[in-house]
């Protein structure tokens, strides 16, 4: 039999609960990693092909995320098989049908994530009364387009920089996924003075080493057209987005895109990670050897959960901001701290500042 602890360790997960609706053909899968912090948060992912592992690991990122983040949260994940692009009256029969299966599940508290989005969040609270990242109407702060992940990111580049003596005037940006968390931290660093030389989507790579002009990227990404349909500009290939030497190199597209055979083409100084898990751990332990810094994802990206979650407790957006902003440059620095002092990896010094936290919460729980 196919061992179900093997995931199992002192912090979690909790549960893990398999649901299926034959009725509706819903299969999905929740895990509830640890709620010493408070009940766990976490997206609801659609898509065809995400097994429970990938889940649990992605409950556990949260755990250390809303942990390091201070927030009274513990770590959850959801996933939903099936093609997110799928009608959306099927749509909305299968995430209601699944907000309905965890209607009694009040430990955990869902949230977007791939293949879902603040329209889904308003059927889930709809059904069952707990959910965040809701549409505006009914109370919600829209994250993805004020750039909460990309303001916090902004706010961990300023905070890193004086680790390498780097002036934001005139630092130079590439940013990789000119998405809901590219466009906004490149937006947000150019108003500090910093200079956009590449950035890429699914189509391609735009360079300019005199600098991009980051509204008119915006404005072309917002009409529906890629990078490279903007008239100035090199337009490369989107894996040459590497190559583009700079100061500050942001990932913010998909997992595990810096590997062991491609890191050696980074020519930077400074990697917030805004996307997760964007290098893996080999990856990641070579540009610390080269003195590359590398501010962690559950460090750096935390800005999307954190307004999330001042959302849910009927908080503004000015608050969230400010939130953000105070959070981040606090564990910023905590981390990097830590790191100089022990010469040790970044992320290790993370996961050390949210395990003791998550500790100190089971402290006072009864069961842990
Ligand atoms: P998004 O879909 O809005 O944007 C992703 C962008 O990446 C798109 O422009 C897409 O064209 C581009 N892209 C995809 N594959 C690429 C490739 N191979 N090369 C170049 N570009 C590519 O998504 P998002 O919300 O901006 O999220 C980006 C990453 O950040 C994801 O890993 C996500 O998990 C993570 N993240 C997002 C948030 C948030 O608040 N949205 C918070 C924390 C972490």
């Amino acid at each position: 039999m196919e061992d179900m602890f093997r995931f199992s360790d002192e912090f979690g997960p909790a549960r893990i609960i398999h649901i299926h609706r034959p009725s509706v053909g819903l299969k999905a899968i929740a895990v509830i990693d640890n709620t010493a912090c408070g009940p766990s948060v976490g997206g609801v992912r659609m898509a065809p092909d995400v097994s429970a592992e990938e889940c649990f690991r992605l409950a556990r990122a949260m755990t250390w995320k809303n942990a390091a983040a201070g927030l009274p949260y513990g770590g959850g994940k959801s996933v939903i098989f099936g093609d997110p692009r799928m009608p959306l009256d099927r749509k909305e029969q299968i995430v209601r049908a699944f907000a309905g299966a965890i209607a009694d599940i009040a430990d955990y508290i869902p949230g977007p994530d791939m293949g879902t989005d603040e329209l889904c969040m308003g059927w889930v609270k709809d059904e069952n009364g707990r959910a965040l990242g809701l549409p505006s109407a009914i109370g919600g702060i829209p994250l993805d387009e004020i750039g909460a992940t990309g303001f916090g990111l902004a706010a961990c580049v300023d905070v890193a920089r004086s680790f390498i003596n780097l002036d934001l005037k005139g630092a130079r940006v590439v940013v990789q996924g000119f998405g809901a968390v590219g466009k906004h931290v490149a937006r947000f660093l150019a108003e500090k003075g910093a200079v956009l030389v590449g950035a890429s989507d699914t189509g391609g790579t735009l360079a300019d080493p005199a600098g991009l002009d980051v509204a008119a990227l915006i404005a072309l990404k917002a009409s529906g057209q890629r990078l490279h349909d903007h008239p100035r500009g090199q337009k490369l290939p989107a894996d040459a987005i590497l190559d583009i030497e700079c100061d500050i190199w942001i990932p913010a597209a998909r997992p595990d895109v810096v590997r062991a055979d491609n890191v050696g083409r980074l020519k930077t100084r400074l990697m917030p990670q805004g996307a997760n898990i964007p290098c893996t751990p080999e990856a990641e332990k070579a540009l610390h050897e080269r003195g590359v810094l590398v501010v962690p994802d559950f460090i750096a990206n935390a800005g999307g959960v954190i307004c999330a979650s001042i959302e849910y407790r009927g908080g503004t957006q000015r608050a969230a901001f400010d939130y953000i902003d105070e959070r981040i440059r606090t564990n910023t620095r905590l981390v990097l701290e830590d790191s100089r002092r022990s010469k040790g990896l970044p992320r290790a010094a993370a996961l050390m500042l949210a395990e003791q936290r998550v500790r100190a919460a089971m402290t006072t729980r009864r069961w842990r």
